[in-house]
């Protein structure tokens, strides 16, 4: 194909996508504002795409710009001159590691566990599933912060690490971090906190004089703090840190193997040749924003989220999850009015709003992460008319009978040609059989809504297997 044919199908197959600029994109995507900035990380990846992290001493560049990475979050963070940290591809991989770290500094526990707020990020649950080791996940209190007196509790002699977020995704509130890491140290257990999303505007919000909890190494007892550069730093994909109090902390985390032919292997994450790109990227945006840039940027996306949690408090219909401590707002409807019908009338008004499903006695809710670049007023006028006509529309009924046999059904049960059936059922198949979701998505959230989370995981994994095969269904 002629370069220039390849350079219109890029951009064709970009259209269908959601836009990553202009603020009107409230989940995965994280906008400053700054068109230069972006241009010039851009640049930077692409100059260090072919770049190979697997060996520092090759490529002494990535081991500059991650060393200049760790240094700068440690100002954030309060850490101590001892502190360390490993760049790698997300937020995910990072608490990936911090699991891993933590079991297998304790060889001596034999079924290692974990101890966690069940606001806890699902990458949590991913690294007990993935290194064998027991999520205890702690109900929250009515606040939605984590119980520390029941996570206290639920403490064992298998304990081999604790979990705070700051703030959690789905609930944008801090837990009670100095509680919970003085339980942990007392037993001699490993603390971290999952400031993931919130480890890059914490700190200056704070330094706005805004409340917020004590969550960084100043608290006694925690040990790392996973923090990402393609949040709220702005960076492009594919960056994040896990940070350590000291060297001997992060040393379970490193791999070497020297038991075979070729070069000894040695790495400090989970991917072994990794691409500069990210670390390039991440490195140019921190230099280009500095503290300062930071600064204002959290104080634009701060007071933006101010703004928009009170314009939905006064909104007839939403009420707050809870009054937001960083930049995420979760916010219910009243009866009445459907959470996923209103979503569906952001999307049609050109704004992303992100779905959260009903879970336990928690009705389902939207989710707004708000960056820098995020208009509150251009926000909050689409989400009246929106509110207005969901309202219109009312909600979203599912037939009784199908809700009851959605509760009833064992997903271990369900074969290939039964996922299928649910598939079309739900309107995720057209009438080609050819997969895609529909033009509004509140019909297959209400559905999913009344599935037991089981029932989700099983038609949702079936979904992903049949959209991501390059041939065509049926074949
Ligand atoms: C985003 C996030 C993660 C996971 O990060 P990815 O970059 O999506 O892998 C973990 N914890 C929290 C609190 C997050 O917000």
């Amino acid at each position: 194909m002629a370069h220039e044919e390849i350079r219109g199908r890029l951009a064709a197959l970009q259209d269908d996508d959601l836009p990553v600029h202009g603020g009107r994109t409230l989940a995965y995507v994280y906008d400053a504002g700054l068109a230069e900035v972006d241009a010039l990380a851009r640049e930077a990846v692409a100059a260090f795409a072919g770049s190979n992290g697997l060996d520092p001493t090759a490529f002494p560049s990535l081991l500059t710009m991650e060393n200049d990475l760790v240094a700068f979050a440690r100002s954030l963070v309060d850490g101590p001159p001892t502190m360390v940290g490993t760049l790698t591809s997300g937020g995910t991989e990072s608490c990936l590691l911090a699991v891993q770290g933590a079991r297998d500094s304790r060889p001596d526990v034999d079924s290692p566990s974990i101890v966690v707020p069940d606001t806890v990020h699902a990458a949590f649950h991913k690294a007990g599933h993935y290194f064998g080791v027991r999520v205890v996940a702690v109900p929250t209190g009515p606040d939605h912060r984590a119980d520390a007196a029941a996570m206290t509790a639920a403490m064992d002699e298998t304990t081999v690490l604790v979990v705070a977020s700051a703030p959690s995704y789905a609930d944008g509130v801090v837990d009670p971090v100095p509680a919970i890491a003085a339980a942990a140290a007392e037993r001699g257990v490993r603390c971290h906190v999952d400031a993931c999303i919130g480890g890059w505007v914490l700190p200056y919000a704070a330094r706005l004089g805004r409340q917020v909890t004590p969550w960084t190494f100043a608290v006694e007892g925690v040990t790392s703090i996973s923090t990402d550069l393609h949040k709220y730093a702005y960076a492009p994909k594919g960056a994040s840190l896990l940070l350590h109090r000291t060297p001997a902390l992060r040393r379970p985390q490193y791999f070497a193997h020297a038991g075979w032919p070729g070069y000894t292997m040695l790495n400090a994450t989970l991917q072994s040749t990794r691409s500069g790109g990210p670390t390039a990227g991440a490195w140019a945006t921190v230099q280009a924003i500095g503290d300062d840039g930071y600064l204002r940027l959290a104080e634009r996306a701060l007071v933006a989220t101010d703004t928009i949690a009170t314009g939905i408090s006064a909104l007839d219909g939403l009420c707050l999850v809870a009054v937001p401590e960083s930049t995420l707002v979760a916010a219910v409807a009243d009866a009445g009015l459907d959470v996923f019908t209103v979503c569906d009338e952001m999307a049609a008004r050109g704004w992303f709003v992100q779905p959260q499903l009903s879970y336990g006695d928690r009705a389902p809710s939207l989710h707004l992460a708000i960056s820098a670049a995020t208009d509150p007023a251009a926000f909050l006028a689409a989400l009246d008319e929106s509110v207005a006509a969901a309202r219109q529309a009312g909600p979203v009924a599912v037939d009784s009978g199908v809700a009851e046999l959605l509760r009833g059904l064992d997903p271990a049960t369900l074969g290939d040609a039964e996922l299928d059936l649910l598939l079309a059922a739900g309107g995720l198949a057209g009438e080609d059989g050819r997969l895609g979701l529909p033009e509004r998505m509140a019909t297959v959230n209400a559905l999913l809504d009344v599935a037991p989370p089981a029932l989700r995981e099983a038609v949702l994994v079936a979904f992903l297997d049949r959209l991501a095969r390059p041939f065509a269904p049926g074949t």
